[in-house]
């Protein structure tokens, strides 16, 4: 049995935290931003201030992958979110049979539930104050790491942390689960450590959202997908729990033509002009305005670069190791199945810190990273063809795999294997290559050959550029 301190309590942090504490270990989680008084599923929303996520309140899917990790490993987690009245679907068998065909044995692996950010981490965290071996500490900042014997020469051994009340907390071994702006460099500096191998794009994507609420408690019908790229910028029609949903305008960070979405007014007459999701303004805000969120890029820090670590005793899971452009929506998914990977190599080779730094990495770099390389060249197709678009361009990726990708989309409510393929890729259930075997890429190169010519269901780009101007 070892002592874990967990750092962050998002969603990542906490599933991490349960995970190993149903092996049998004891676990510490300390979270920055203080506990809300009186919290419930029904005023999360409104109530629970949450600084240290600032995508707390931008709209949120949970995706197939995810409910799948919780039903499998974290069953109360999935009663949790049952009970705040998360919407539980399933993604196959939501479109017409004549599209998908028969219902498969394994459609089920498409089963979701899904629900606005607070809502869904208050269940996560409802499930965590449950737990056995989990005490959640909310209110107090890790500030520095605690260090001891060196485990390799010259290489820091963290042996716990200090928080900035003081208190000292030991561990076998540290996990750092602080998101998209994790202190860890940082803290590793102080303690003599080598830098962790940085890998930026230098450019991402800019959220305008807003979420809404029906007055009988449903929502409204996709008549597109939920992410539906539009020539220069994206949407998403995000549908969440007890009534709720989000729409999203994603732009690339730095299409200032488009900044005039910050304004209620416009954003509306923008969303007002896309013929597929103009019905999901029908509904009553729930926002003070629209949110917005920028810097989206994609980010990996590797602390064993090469192999070697840059210290021992800690990790880093989820956003703190690695984040990608969400409008995919694979954050929460990526990093549980990297809170498993931790869990599954210390059931490997325990605590030792050498052997496990070894094995977390090698788990890490065979099981999780290929979803964030996939994701990243994703991204700079999908930046490099909005900004040709921005421009009155052609896109010419000169990539066999995006092509491939590409065709896949045109060709997907063509053919039902198709249809699972792309699925199974996007939802983060298995590898594109391997979805897209037997046959199915050829089929999908020759369903899908038009995409190009598919037509946008978009105003031209200057006519969304006026209405963005306002
Ligand atoms: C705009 C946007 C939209 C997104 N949409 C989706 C989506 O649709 N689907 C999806 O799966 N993912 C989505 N993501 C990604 C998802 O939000 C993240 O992958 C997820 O939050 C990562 O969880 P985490 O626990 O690793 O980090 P976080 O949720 O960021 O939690 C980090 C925690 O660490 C705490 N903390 C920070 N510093 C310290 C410290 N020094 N000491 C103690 N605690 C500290 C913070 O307060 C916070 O609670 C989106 C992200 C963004 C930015």
């Amino acid at each position: 049995v070892a002592k874990v301190v967990v750092q962050g309590a998002g969603v990542v942090g906490l599933c991490t935290a349960m995970l190993l504490a149903k092996d049998g270990h004891d676990v510490v989680v300390v979270e920055r931003d203080a506990a809300t008084e009186g919290l419930t599923a029904e005023n999360a929303w409104d109530s629970w201030q949450r600084r240290g996520v600032n995508q707390f309140r931008l709209p949120h899917f949970f995706l197939p992958r995810f409910h799948q990790v919780v039903s499998r490993e974290l069953p109360d987690v999935l009663t949790s979110i049952t009970d705040v009245g998360a919407l539980r679907s399933n993604l196959v068998l939501g479109i017409p049979e004549g599209f998908r065909g028969p219902t498969r044995p394994d459609d089920s692996d498409f089963d979701f539930s899904t629900g606005r950010r607070p809502v869904m981490e208050f269940a996560v965290a409802s499930a965590a104050e449950r737990a056995e071996r989990v005490d959640v500490r909310r209110g107090s900042a890790v500030s520095a790491l605690l260090t001891g014997t060196e485990a390799i020469s010259d290489v820091p051994h963290v042996t716990g942390v200090r928080t900035e009340s003081g208190e000292e907390i030991s561990a076998d071994l540290v996990v750092d689960c602080t998101g998209r702006r994790s202190p860890l460099p940082s803290l590793l500096e102080d303690v003599g450590a080598r830098p962790p191998h940085e890998e930026l794009d230098d450019s991402g994507f800019m959220y305008y959202a807003r979420h809404f609420r029906s007055t009988d408690g449903s929502v409204p019908a996709g008549i597109g997908p939920a992410l539906m790229p539009l020539g220069s910028i994206t949407t998403l029609t995000l549908a969440a729990d007890n009534g709720t949903w989000g729409v999203v305008v994603v732009a690339a960070a730095k299409d200032r033509a488009m900044l005039g979405l910050r304004d209620p007014d416009r954003w509306s007459t923008f969303v007002k002009s896309l013929p597929l999701i103009a019905h999901w303004l029908d509904g009553t805000p729930i926002d003070d305005g629209v949110i917005t969120m920028t810097k989206l890029e994609d980010r990996l820090r590797d602390y064993s670069p090469g192999g070697s670590p840059v210290a021992t005793g800690v990790v880093a899971v989820g956003d703190s190791w690695s984040c990608s452009n969400p409008t995919v929506g694979r954050g929460v998914s990526i990093g549980t199945l990297h809170a498993l990977a931790l869990r599954d190599a210390i059931r490997d080779v325990g605590v030792e810190p050498a052997a496990l730094n070894q094995r977390f990495h090698a788990r890490t770099e065979a099981d999780v990273r290929p979803w964030f390389e996939w994701t990243r060249r994703t991204d700079r197709h999908r930046l490099g063809e909005m900004d040709a678009a921005a421009r009155g361009d052609r896109y010419d990726s000169g990539d066999d795999a995006w092509e491939l990708e590409q065709s896949l989309a045109a060709a997907t409510m063509k053919d039902p294997d198709l249809l699972r393929a792309n699925l199974r890729a996007n939802m983060v259930l298995q590898p594109l290559e391997e979805a897209l075997g037997g046959g199915l890429a050829e089929r999908a190169l020759e369903l899908g050959a038009g995409w190009r010519d598919e037509p946008i269901p978009a105003p031209s780009r200057d006519e969304l550029v006026a209405i963005a101007a306002g």
